[in-house]
């Protein structure tokens, strides 16, 4: 899996986000490779995860101050908005060169052969809060 999830990573365009935007940051999928990667983060965001949840449901714990705490580790569903043609970032930022729906789904289906996020056991996207 690894592997893999490295080769989607470097299929995704990277830009730099409005300076202390997290505006598009709820919840989303992990696989189990990249929540892995997270090691003690992933418990402290999973300690954190009723507070957040009477405080704001649907926002990412990793979400802080204005940036992602796990920016490097994020999984591959944030690194696909504001990439691609028909999910754009409200605020006009982005690649040069967005992806299309079909290259963008063509990952999707390769990430998503990784794991089943609809299976709770195979999916971290109910223990870890940012499942954006
Ligand atoms: S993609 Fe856009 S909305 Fe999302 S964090 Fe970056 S600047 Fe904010
Ligand atoms: S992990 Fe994703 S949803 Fe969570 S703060 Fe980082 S970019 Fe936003």
């Amino acid at each position: 899996m690894r592997n893999l999830i490295r080769q989607i990573r470097a299929r995704i365009p990277t830009f730099e986000c409005r300076p202390g935007c997290t505006d598009c940051c709820g919840v989303v999928p992990w696989s189990p490779w990249e929540a892995a990667r997270l090691g003690d983060r992933a418990a402290l965001a999973a300690a954190g995860l009723e507070a957040l949840a009477e405080r704001a449901p649907e926002r990412c714990p990793f979400a802080q101050s204005g940036r992602c705490a796990v920016y490097e580790e994020r999984p591959v569903m944030c690194r696909l908005f504001g990439v691609v043609e028909d999910l754009r970032c409200p605020h006009g930022c982005g690649p040069q060169t967005l992806l299309t729906r079909a290259q963008a789904r063509a990952i999707l289906e390769d990430y998503f052969r990784c794991f089943n996020p609809m299976r709770k056991e195979e999916s971290h996207a109910s223990s870890l809060p940012c499942a954006r």
